[in-house]
């Protein structure tokens, strides 16, 4: 299942949508796990691959899924092309991920593109690869048009999910 477990303080309301949200993205349940601390000395922005490293008590089974959500702002990636914002991070086919609400003012505000991030990273847990559909959550998120669209996967990258979610319960 989804464990999303908060870094900062969320309404509950909204993080019940969240889970709704992924719960019929990757038909799989999703909860809310409780929260966690930010590792000391991080600072901010958080630099996303030592949050997932260094973070502590995170209860998951085998097969789990987590999702970390912070209202922080995450450190920019350094591209050939300069740098780029990082609203979320995961490492393929592993099992954490992180996303921020950032740059809005909360996950109400910004609910379409935070849910859609996290559809995002969360793919790349279960192993999805980038795809070419712009209505799609794989579309590559530093597209400008990527956060104007729906929390929703493509046909092909939901049945891969669920391909990959059946393989991992087996
Ligand atoms: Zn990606
Ligand atoms: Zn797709």
């Amino acid at each position: 299942m989804i464990r999303v477990v908060t870094l900062d303080l969320f309404d509950d309301k909204q993080l019940a949508k969240l889970n709704r949200t992924l719960y019929t993205a990757f038909g799989v349940g999703s909860e809310h796990s409780g929260s966690a601390e930010m590792p000391p000395g991080l600072g901010e922005p958080v630099d996303a691959e030592k949050l997932l490293e260094q973070v502590k008590g995170i209860r998951a089974y085998q097969d789990d899924k987590v999702l970390l959500l912070t209202s922080r702002k995450l450190k920019e990636r350094e591209l050939p092309s300069g740098t780029a914002p990082t609203p979320g991070f995961a490492r393929q086919g592993k099992d954490r991920s992180v996303i921020t609400t950032q740059p809005h003012k909360d996950l109400e505000v910004g609910f379409k593109p935070v849910a859609r991030q996290a559809l995002h990273q969360l793919g790349h847990l279960w192993e999805l690869h980038h795809c070419l559909d712009p209505r799609c959550s794989m579309y590559p998120p530093w597209t400008p048009s990527f956060s104007q669209g729906e929390p929703i996967f493509c046909t092909f990258c939901r049945e891969k999910s669920e391909q990959k979610i059946r393989l991992a319960k087996s």
